[in-house]
């Protein structure tokens, strides 16, 4: 497993077989040990989802592309209309990880997340209705469902009768979900009773299929995941939201008065809601990531055209450095999405069983580049691109979600520090019963973290040594050993915050963010230059780009790993904490010049 990189022959090895399903390559980094088995060679699209991509790609290309102007107008308009939702119905885009057999196309995550990226580079609401459905909205009936279950209502779902929504979030229960206050009391014929009103659900002025959860405190758990269809009495929807952006994604309350639910749609185990809802949003992750992939390919496209056409100063602003260094960023940024969100879907796909940190990593990853790339993009365009007969401020707008929804970031960087901090933590002998029943109790809203994995801590893997017949192509060779010594640095810095703070790194944020940045930019970056010594083989045109790719990323990742590995010892923790202590205390920014 702990092999040296550069001595193993990882381009002739295939992706599958070598694959440690229950390992995690986030976790082991605060190890210090790079899982190559996990991350090389850089996995293939099946040929089943190859085909069948080819033919979703082109009809969706050939149904969206002349309707710019009606997304602009949807947009205004804040609303979808029936028979646009009907088109995509007819397109089979409900349908799309529902197994062949219920009368779906039966896609991978990978191919999945692709088709989210092709419709994303179309319209980011459009990309909404489809992924709440399917990411989201009827996961948990694929993943949790009975064989009943599935009979009743996937074959309704993969054609679109039914529209599918995922109601957890409430007016007092955003982050912390485990505060949700709907509930559920069992009559005594086994049946449920269901009180209390959600928030902000996608889909929810046209989903008919809800995924449901609510209090059911009892020996078994405190909440409970049921499925609930909108036609039931009791069942009702608010208004349309009107949102900043996706305003064409239908976003409602949707509420509860006593609605009478049959004990057959208890989905998964009473009292097992939390898990069922945490493993719903961390198996959809890529969903989103594969979207946001999509609208950055889409801008780079716009931008470069942009750049081309305007001319000031007597030359296309192509030409000036500022504006060629916006084109570059933005497709370092795009490739490093991809290179990461498709590994993840690949790991999902081949029944890894530990890839929750890797799921949050891509979508905290792949939703900022997205925000940087939208921001770039508008920029280049200048005034242009701030007025609304451009669709660069609307692609601001709809990008804006993406940090804050499916887990918000800061919410998901704390999951990325701790969930691999636990095992760490764990392995340190005078640490582990503190460790133990510290991290079994997660802040509640940050998901199911694993189990003890008894590993031992082990900090030299030798991986940063030049192999002779290393078989990574030369020029990454240089790169991938800034990311075993940062790996290495890593795990000192994750051993020390453990033994200074003990439990209390609980409490350190701060800590916390520094040490989930670090294994951000460390398996972002391997998941870069896999995809790049793949890419060098099979597609020598492009070698030079995607060597700059990897050159770009993993010198500006390195800048970043120096600031956070140095921020260990020293930081401003105290004094940024003091200052917010007293601007909030004050409730206002107390200087004027006046
Ligand atoms: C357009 C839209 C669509 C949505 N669709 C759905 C849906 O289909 N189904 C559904 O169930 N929900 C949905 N949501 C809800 C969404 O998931 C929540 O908005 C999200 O989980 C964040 O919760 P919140 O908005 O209550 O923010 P809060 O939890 O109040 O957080 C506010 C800020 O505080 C930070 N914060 C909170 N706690 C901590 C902490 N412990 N440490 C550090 N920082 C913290 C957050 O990161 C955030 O920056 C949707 C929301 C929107 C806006």
């Amino acid at each position: 497993m702990n092999t040296q990189l550069t001595d193993t022959p990882v381009a002739a090895a295939a992706a599958g077989p070598s694959l440690l399903l229950d390992q995690s390559v986030a976790k082991q980094l605060l190890f210090g040990t790079v899982l190559e088995e996990n991350l090389f060679p850089y996995p293939e699209i099946s040929e089943h989802d190859r085909e069948a991509l080819a033919m979703i790609v082109e009809s969706i290309d050939r149904f969206l592309e002349d309707k710019e102007a009606d997304f602009a107008r949807w947009d205004r308009d804040a609303r979808q209309p029936d028979d646009f939702v009907q088109a995509l119905r007819d397109l089979g885009l409900f349908g799309l990880i529902i197994p062949e057999e219920f009368g779906g196309l039966g896609l991978s995550n990978a191919a999945y997340a692709r088709v989210l990226a092709q419709t994303s580079g179309h319209d980011s609401s459009v990309s909404l209705t489809i992924g709440a459905h399917s990411s989201i909205g009827m996961k948990g009936l694929l993943l949790f469902g009975t064989g009943e279950q599935k009979a009743r209502y996937l074959p309704r779902l993969a054609t679109g009768e039914m529209i599918a929504a995922f109601c957890l979030t409430e007016p007092g229960a955003g982050s912390d979900a485990a505060a949700i206050r709907t509930a559920a009391l069992r009559n005594p014929d086994g049946s449920w009773t269901l009180n209390g009103e959600k928030l902000w659900i996608t889909n929810g002025g046209i989903a008919d299929f809800f995924t449901v959860f609510a209090r059911t405190d009892g020996p078994e758990g405190k909440i409970t995941a049921f499925i609930v269809e909108a036609g039931w009495p009791g069942v009702s929807r608010g208004q349309h939201e009107d949102k900043m952006g996706i305003r064409a994604s239908s976003t409602t309350t949707v509420a509860f008065s006593d609605v009478r639910v049959p004990p057959e749609c208890v989905l998964g185990e009473v009292g097992k809601g939390f898990k069922v809802a945490m493993g719903i949003l961390n198996n959809g992750r890529t969903g989103l990531g594969g979207g946001a992939v999509g609208g950055m390919k889409a801008l780079i496209r716009r931008a470069v055209a942009q750049a081309q056409e305007r001319r000031q100063f007597e030359r296309p602003i192509s030409g000036f450095g500022l504006v060629r260094e916006k084109i570059a960023q933005m497709t370092v940024d795009c490739f490093a999405a991809e290179s990461a969100v498709w590994m993840v879907a690949h790991y999902i796909d081949s029944g890894c069983t530990d890839y929750s940190t890797e799921a949050a990593i891509t979508k905290v990853f792949a939703s900022e580049a997205m925000q940087r790339s939208a921001y770039e993009a508008l920029q280049i365009a200048g005034g242009s691109g701030y007025m609304r007969d451009m669709p660069y401020e609307r692609y601001t707008r709809d990008a804006r979600i993406l940090p804050i929804f499916e887990g918000a970031n800061e919410i998901l960087r704390l999951f990325i520090a701790l969930s691999a901090l636990k095992d760490v933590g764990t392995s340190l002998s005078e640490l582990r019963s503190a460790m133990g029943s510290l991290f079994n109790d997660p802040i509640k809203g940050f998901g199911v973290l694993s189990g003890y994995a008894g590993r031992r801590f082990n900090r030299a893997t030798g991986l940063g040594k030049e192999g002779v017949d290393a078989p990574l192509a030369p020029p990454l060779r240089p790169l991938v050993a800034v990311y075993e010594n940062y790996a290495r640095a890593a795990a000192r810095v994750a051993e020390g915050s453990l033994r200074r703070h003990g439990k209390g790194i609980f409490e350190r944020q701060y800590v916390q963010k520094r040490i989930a940045d670090l294994i951000i930019d460390l398996f972002v970056g391997l998941c870069v230059i896999s995809r790049a010594d793949s890419l060098l083989r099979q597609q020598p045109a492009t070698a030079q780009q995607v060597v700059e790719i990897a050159t770009i990323f993993t010198h500006q990742a390195r800048r970043r790993m120096v600031r956070n590995v140095r921020g260990a010892a020293h930081n401003e923790d105290q004094a940024i904490d003091s200052l917010a202590g007293a601007i909030i205390e004050r409730g206002s920014y107390p200087w004027d010049v006046l």
